[in-house]
């Protein structure tokens, strides 16, 4: 089954409001001629609102970067709920990316119960996981996704890959200029899918697997022509309107 690409700007902690009106108005006509992919964008939350009124009437979607793991509003100081996500336009949120895994202590327990919220919230979970550059060396790599994966299938159970993404991300390659071979790329996204399959195949052969860790315009082709790669979520290249577009571009 050929599934629909979809291509994720993770905008990380960047921008203002005058860079991203700019990088907007840059990407929202060129995106036009890519009707066979979903494209989305997620911007640092103060600026989600503004966002998503430029993105109004276009195809591009937004998203979260990040959100509470709690199920319901209320004395959270500094989190942000579901729910408000979703007030503001956003159809996804990233959860489990490795930047907060690893500079912000999130488990693979709280990782779990954010992509929890998430769907009660009526948000897309885009799973993020990935091995170290260590974690590989020494083999492990395989036991780190299933892991990861064990994690978030023990919580919310298989059914709810159905409204979700997983996005396979090397801790190694990311923001790092070393991207995954195809092959490697490849190797991992059949093993998550094999992962999913063992619960339930005819979801794992639905779900999106995006690949994410440098992805550049020259790069991308390769990777997303990969069987088990449905796309890409894209850091650093995603700040760049002309790359990013390039980006989408492969993945069509
Ligand atoms: C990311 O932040 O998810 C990412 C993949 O970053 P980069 O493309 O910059 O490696």
């Amino acid at each position: 089954m050929k599934r629909r690409a979809l291509v994720a700007g993770n905008w990380k902690m960047n921008g203002s409001r005058d860079s991203n009106a700019s990088l907007v108005h840059d990407i929202v006509f060129e995106i036009k001629r890519f009707p066979d992919i979903d494209v989305l964008v997620c911007p640092p939350a103060p600026y989600l609102d503004a966002t998503g009124r430029q993105l109004e009437g276009s195809a591009i979607q937004l998203g979260g970067q990040n959100l509470s793991e709690q199920e319901k509003p209320g004395a959270f100081t500094g989190e942000i709920h579901g729910g408000m996500l979703r007030d503001v336009g956003c159809a996804y949120v990233i959860v489990g990316h490795s930047e907060r895994r690893a500079l912000y202590g999130e488990s693979d327990r709280l990782v779990a119960d954010k992509f929890s919220a998430a769907l009660t919230s009526g948000l897309i979970p885009i799973l993020c996981i990935g091995e170290t550059l260590q974690e590989r060396e020494q083999g492990q790599t395989e036991a780190v996704l299933a892991r990861q994966m064990k994690a978030v299938l023990d919580g919310s159970g298989i059914q709810a890959f159905k409204q979700a993404v997983v996005a396979y991300e090397p801790v190694w390659a990311i923001g790092t200029g070393k991207t995954a071979t195809p092959e490697q790329a490849q190797d991992a996204h059949a093993f998550i899918r094999g992962q999913l399959a063992a619960a339930d195949a005819k979801i794992a052969n639905s779900t999106r697997i995006l690949y994410g860790g440098s992805v550049k315009a020259e790069n991308a082709e390769s990777l997303f022509n990969c069987p088990d790669v449905d796309g890409g979520l894209i850091g650093g290249a995603s700040l760049k309107a002309g790359e990013f577009v390039a980006i989408c571009a492969a993945a069509q």
